[in-house]
């Protein structure tokens, strides 16, 4: 399991930041070419935020964007 960024994401970089281990990238560096962000799955430790849900989760605004999968 690790979290997955949906192609409803919006590109507006606030996860990024949050990641402890730097598992998320921007859309230009977006390994499948789609224009969101990505989450390297093998680098993802499924952290919790402050309101005990990983962090990148807590700090997207677009709802459902981003999901745990596997
Ligand atoms: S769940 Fe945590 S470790 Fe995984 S991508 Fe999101 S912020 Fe990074
Ligand atoms: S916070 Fe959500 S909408 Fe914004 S770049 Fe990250 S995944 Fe995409």
């Amino acid at each position: 399991m690790a979290a997955k960024i949906t192609d409803i994401c919006i590109a507006c970089g606030a996860c990024i930041d949050e990641c402890p281990v730097e598992a998320i990238v921007d859309d230009s560096e977006n390994p499948t070419g789609a224009e969101t962000y990505y989450v390297f799955a093998d680098k993802c430790v499924e952290c919790v935020g402050h309101h005990s849900s990983p962090a990148c989760i807590e700090a997207c605004p677009t709802e459902g964007c981003i999901v745990l999968g596997a």
